[in-house]
């Protein structure tokens, strides 16, 4: 498919972490099947496939209100524990401890599992040899998304790191775009923000006048009647080698 050829090249780039250079949530539906499968005997009365089911419907109520969704990515342990101790008890199970357990076993899987996409590491390094001066800018508390930069060796790569746990705001809220823009000493028609929520990673920047990518995550397109249309689509970070050469 042909991609379209953009008119004039950044002077900076803003990056999103989780899902754009990190693999996350495409690990999330099995890893929570495992950690219900492993306390399984805990549940005698309920089946794997049975609390799954109900910890994906609690999940979905969980993360579909904005308020919630912020206090519960700045605690994702907590937000997980309440989402199954929910699930349990939709079923007349009260057992606040064994929801923790099984939350902490599935962030350990979460955990395990996360690794950068291929040639993500490679991208950054490609636009880093080009001078592309870059910014982080990830949702989320300051003590996970700090190690995951670490563990991956992100930092070098950017001038500027921007948590929403260590800012006070996150995305979509206009001043994180406005910080970076500051810290790396450009104006927004000179930024691209990629990423791979439509919201937060391109509909916000957009609006403040930055230039909007989309990754198209699961290949899935635009959902039907989007108000969000992005300048570049893509389907992982390596691509923007090819839009930017
Ligand atoms: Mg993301």
């Amino acid at each position: 498919m042909g991609m379209r050829t953009p008119s004039r090249l950044p002077a900076a780039l803003f990056l999103d972490m989780d899902d754009t250079i990190l693999e996350d949530t495409l690990s999330t539906a099995a890893c929570w099947q495992t950690a219900c499968q492993r306390f399984a005997d805990d549940i005698p009365s309920l089946t794997p496939a049975t609390l799954m089911a109900e910890i994906d419907t609690v999940r979905a109520w969980y993360w579909s209100d904005r308020g919630r969704h912020r206090q519960g990515r700045l605690d994702l342990d907590r937000a997980r524990a309440e989402i199954v101790a929910t699930a349990l008890r939709r079923h007349g199970i009260v057992a606040p401890d064994l929801a923790r357990r099984i939350a902490v076993c599935h962030a350990e899987l979460r955990d395990q599992a996360m690794k950068p996409f291929p040639g993500a590491l490679e991208t950054l390094a490609w636009l880093r040899e080009r001078g592309m001066r870059m910014a982080l800018l990830t949702n989320g508390a300051s003590a996970p998304q700090r190690a995951k930069i670490e563990r991956f060796g992100l930092a070098p790569f950017f001038q500027c790191i921007v948590i929403e746990g260590e800012l006070g705001v996150g995305k979509p809220d206009e001043r994180i775009y406005r910080h970076a823009l500051n810290r790396l000493h450009v104006t927004p028609s000179q930024a691209w923000m990629v990423g791979d929520n439509l919201e937060w990673d391109v509909m916000a920047p957009q609006r403040g006048g930055m230039t909007g990518v989309w990754i198209d995550l699961t290949r899935a397109g635009l959902p039907a009647g989007s108000a969000i249309q992005p300048d570049f689509t893509i389907c992982a970070l390596h691509e923007l080698t090819t839009l930017l050469n």
